[in-house]
C-alpha cells in the first residue's frame, strides 16, 4: 500500500495512473522532492536517506558555486579528478566539453583534456582527461594566466 499520495507518486515518475490517465508535470521541484523523500523514508533507513541528502546537497551546492570554464584557462585542482589529474595547476586544452556526469548541475561541463602547468607557469605535456568544472577552482597563484574576459563564459 502507498502511505503517501499515490497519484502524486505516479505523476513524479511520469507513469500512467491506474485509470489510464497521466498526471505528469503536476509537481514543481519541491513537491517532487517532498514526495521522493516520503517514498524513500518509507522504504529506506532514515540514516541512509539523510546521508544521501547530505552528499547530494554538498555536491550540488559546490557545483553551483563554480564558474564556467574555457580552453586556455588555468585552473587549480584540489583533489584527484577525472583520469590522471592530481592536485595542482592545470591548463584546459581546446576541445568540446560534454555534460558533467558527476554533479547533476545542467550548467556544469566536463572538459576532455587538460595539461599540467609547471612551477614556472609553462604548460607541460603531462595530460589528464575528463575533468569537470565542479572539480576545478580558480587558479589564484602568482602569474595565473586567466584574464577577466574568460570569467564571463556562462551558459
Ligand atoms: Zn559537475
Amino acid at each position: 500500500m502507498f502511505p503517501y499520495d499515490r497519484d502524486a507518486f505516479y505523476a513524479f515518475f511520469n507513469m500512467p495512473t491506474p485509470n489510464g490517465g497521466s498526471q505528469a508535470h503536476c509537481l514543481d521541484e519541491l513537491g517532487a522532492l517532498t514526495l521522493a523523500l516520503q517514498a524513500a523514508l518509507v522504504q529506506c533507513p532514515a540514516e541512509q536517506v539523510q546521508a544521501l541528502l547530505q552528499r547530494e546537497m554538498a555536491s550540488m551546492l559546490r557545483s553551483l558555486s563554480k564558474v564556467r570554464r574555457a580552453p586556455g584557462q588555468a585552473v587549480q585542482l584540489e583533489e584527484e579528478a577525472g583520469f590522471g589529474a592530481t592536485p595542482g595547476r592545470w591548463h584546459i586544452l581546446p576541445g568540446e566539453p560534454s555534460s558533467c556526469p558527476l554533479c547533476g548541475n545542467p550548467a556544469c561541463q566536463e572538459w576532455p583534456t587538460l595539461a599540467r602547468v609547471a612551477e614556472d607557469g609553462s604548460v607541460t605535456d603531462e595530460l589528464a582527461y575528463h575533468v569537470s568544472e565542479c572539480e576545478m577552482s580558480d587558479d589564484t597563484r602568482k602569474g595565473a594566466s586567466n584574464d577577466s574576459s574568460s570569467e564571463k563564459a556562462t551558459d
